[in-house]
């Protein structure tokens, strides 16, 4: 009779959905509707049902791997990523980060988005390029500041490691000074 294979508890589940932010951890998916729970080190390997163990992935990426086209590196360096992001940044920044990277292109921000993304630009991943003035509208008073926030050159390799599951570039990059190339 085969053993009864135990599912993680409901409350390690949470735990490691929140750390994805509930969404897949592959950072080019980031797909929301369905995710699974999948094991680092498999059960039959007597791997366990604790956090560190255990990566939320929708079922196609999970799938993916499991074909061996997404190797157990990137999953790991996924894996480490997600937690040190999640103490350096919060869910608005971090999903910033990946949306300035999947844009292309700066975005337009107000001042209160420059305030969302202060923690990215105080370690360099981001840059507030200009303010401009807004024209005076008939339903605003006055006018507003306008700014353009993108990534700077390290930004652009962090979120290149994380999306190619490169723990240690992305560390680095993380590391390096950041410089503005001309
Ligand atoms: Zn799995
Ligand atoms: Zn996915």
């Amino acid at each position: 009779m085969a053993p009864n294979r135990k599912k993680p508890p409901l409350d390690v589940k949470r735990l490691v959905l929140h750390e994805a932010g509930y969404k897949c951890s592959n950072p080019v998916c980031r797909s929301i509707l369905t995710l699974d729970i999948h094991h680092l080190v498999p059960v039959a390997k007597k791997g366990d049902n604790l956090p560190d163990n255990l990566l939320a992935l929708c079922p196609n990426c999970h799938s993916l791997h499991h074909q061996g086209k997404i190797p157990e590196e990137s999953l790991r360096a996924w894996k480490m990523l997600l937690l040190s992001l999640n103490e350096a940044f919060d869910r608005r920044s971090i999903d910033l980060l990946l949306a300035l990277d999947r844009v292309g292109r700066p975005l337009y921000v107000s001042g209160d988005g420059v305030l969302d993304c202060a923690s990215l630009i105080a370690t360099g991943m981001v840059c507030i390029t200009e303010g401009r003035k807004t024209e005076k509208t008939t339903h605003h008073y006055g006018s507003h500041f306008i700014y353009t926030v993108e990534l700077t050159n390290k930004g652009k390799q962090m979120v290149g490691a994380w999306k190619r599951g490169d723990q240690k570039a992305a560390i680095q990059s993380v590391e390096s000074p950041n410089t503005h190339s001309t």
